[in-house]
């Protein structure tokens, strides 16, 4: 008769580590298209895409008045979701 009882080890010790292991680190961004680590968010919507899905689009960071003309401060890279419709004109702001 084998004696199966032989050696059942404290086991307890590993377990209470893996406990320390199931820590709280789901602040990551996924991306929008596939789910995967996302690299980036779009610029004008903010939804967060990952490098193959991210896209470009020229971005106005800034719009100012020099001499009664109206001047843009354009990015051209800026990272587009894809999905999100930027608006072609500025929208018009009153009393600013
Ligand atoms: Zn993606
Ligand atoms: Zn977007």
């Amino acid at each position: 008769m084998i004696d199966a009882n032989r050696c059942v080890a404290f086991r307890g010790l590993s377990a209470f580590f893996a406990v320390q292991n199931t820590g709280l680190s789901g602040v990551d961004m996924e991306c929008w298209h596939c789910g995967r680590p996302a690299q980036a968010a779009c610029k004008f919507c903010g939804r967060a895409v990952c490098k193959e899905h991210a896209q470009k689009l020229p971005s106005i960071v800034s719009v100012f008045t020099a001499r009664e003309k109206h001047k843009a401060v354009v990015v051209a890279d800026a990272i587009y979701c894809g999905l999100c419709k930027p608006q072609d004109d500025p929208v018009e702001l009153s009393d600013v």
